[in-house]
């Protein structure tokens, strides 16, 4: 008999391996480990120092009484916090815990992974060192307070997994209250990558932004953030959905947010995508038929993005379909945030931005766009792959540009 031990990558493929096994004479299983919780064991970030410090004189001169010369000179002088310190380096996660990816209010604990992870993406792909910020709060006055009040630390926040519609006033009034970037990635990170990717799949079927009927489904910080974008990008047929069906100026229970995309029209999404071009899902799995993709005009483009199931499979598509595109990995086109909010702080903090704008917005999506270059722009490829290590450097430079042009660039 041999002891063998499984490493396994998920719960599902442990419980394939284990079946599999036990029909084996002469192997014994004597452990069964999950790879993915012994990664997280312990957590996935420490902070590292600088400098070293292995004599009297280091220590003097890192810490008291040298440090002290420094206090005096940022007093004397606040800017120089930009110099002495981690400020122009660093960036806050910032959540409540009320939006964890697609799974919920999951409250300040069951968020550190995520924020966890990404800092881990902030650091790999910009440089940045980023400190997840979990709090115990949900009320949108704590929380606005709770970040001004550690602000001085950071040069810029990113606000993450805040539910709808309370992550629309959270943001507006830390925007206005602050003068570093504020910058919500599940609104504004998602809008860049899909304007990018539309970008694109509308060269590939040669139909213009303005002349677009585009689809929205789901109107919460995904959907509203898109169709801002959209409009400021030059779109002008713009028809949303929430989960009772079209933003129609008839209905009395909207938003602020959600009126201001309410339309004429009324009914159900089926109804909507009857002759339109473009779906964008950032709502629940599975709420596309075939039948209703049949529906939409010649050469549609329909990027279904909700995570990690999407609105429709990709292999479901239909004939009329010229571009798909999902949130995931595992099949073409995916359009992931981690192509946006890396270099978009990367380049905000290098020019010392007080804000991120949205022709910053705008810009980056350009240049997320134009890295795929016309020889390899196809149904498949319409975006760069986030490990294209192009990406980071072009958001940058696009974002330092505007920032220029805008007149806000301080360094
Ligand atoms: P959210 O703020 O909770 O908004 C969800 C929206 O979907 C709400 O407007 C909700 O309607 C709507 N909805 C729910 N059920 C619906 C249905 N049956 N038909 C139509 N609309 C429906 O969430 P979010 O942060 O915007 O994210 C939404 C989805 O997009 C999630 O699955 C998320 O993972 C995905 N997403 C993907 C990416 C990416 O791939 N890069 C980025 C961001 C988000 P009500 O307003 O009526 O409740
Ligand atoms: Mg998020």
């Amino acid at each position: 008999t041999r002891d063998i031990t499984v490493d396994a990558a998920s719960t599902e493929h442990a419980e394939t391996i284990v079946q599999a096994v036990k029909a084996l004479p002469h192997i014994q299983i004597v452990n069964v480990y999950d790879r993915t919780f012994n990664l997280h064991r312990g957590g996935k970030i420490s902070i590292a120092s600088r400098i070293p410090l292995r004599s009297v004189s280091d220590l003097a001169m890192a810490y008291t009484p040298g440090v002290g010369r420094i206090c005096t000179a940022i007093a004397q002088n606040p800017e120089e916090v930009y110099n002495l310190t981690i400020k122009k380096n660093t960036v806050a996660i910032v959540t409540d815990g009320s939006a964890v990816l697609g799974l919920g209010n999951l409250g300040p604990d069951a968020a550190l992974p995520v924020m966890e992870g990404k800092a881990m993406l902030f650091k790999e792909f910009a440089g940045i060192d980023a400190f997840p910020i979990c709090l115990a709060t949900q009320d949108t006055d704590e929380i606005v307070r709770t970040v001004k009040n550690i602000a001085p630390v950071f040069g810029g926040v990113n606000l993450e997994d805040i539910a709808a519609p309370r992550c629309f006033e959270i943001e507006a009034r830390l925007r206005r209250e602050l003068n570093i970037p504020v910058f919500h990635d599940d609104q504004h990170g998602t809008a860049i990558v899909t304007l990018a990717a539309l970008f694109n799949a509308l060269k590939l079927v040669n139909k213009s932004l303005a002349e677009v009927r585009i689809v929205i489904n789901g109107a919460g910080a995904a959907g509203v953030a898109i169709a801002r974008l959209l409009r400021k990008a030059g779109a002008e047929k713009i028809w949303m959905c929430d989960s009772k069906g079209i933003l129609s100026l008839s209905r009395t229970d909207l938003t602020e947010e959600k009126r201001e995309f309410a339309v004429k029209a009324q009914g159900t999404l089926a109804g909507a995508l009857q002759g339109a071009d473009v779906f964008i899902g950032v709502s629940v799995p599975g709420v596309l038929t075939p039948e209703m993709l049949q529906a939409m005009a010649k050469d549609a483009i329909v990027f279904a993005m909700a995570n990690p199931i999407p609105e429709i499979q990709p292999e479901l598509v239909t004939k009329n379909v010229a571009v798909m595109a999902t949130g995931r990995s595992d099949y073409p086109n995916q359009i992931n945030n981690v192509l946006a909010f890396p270099g978009v702080f990367r380049g905000a903090l290098d020019c010392q931005a007080p804000t991120i704008t949205a022709t910053m917005y705008l810009e980056a999506a350009s240049a997320i766009a134009s890295l795929v270059k016309p020889a390899d722009l196809d149904r498949e490829h319409i975006i760069p792959s986030v490990f294209d290590d192009r990406v980071v450097t072009a958001v940058s430079a696009a974002v330092q540009q505007a920032a220029r042009l805008e007149g806000i660039a301080q360094s």
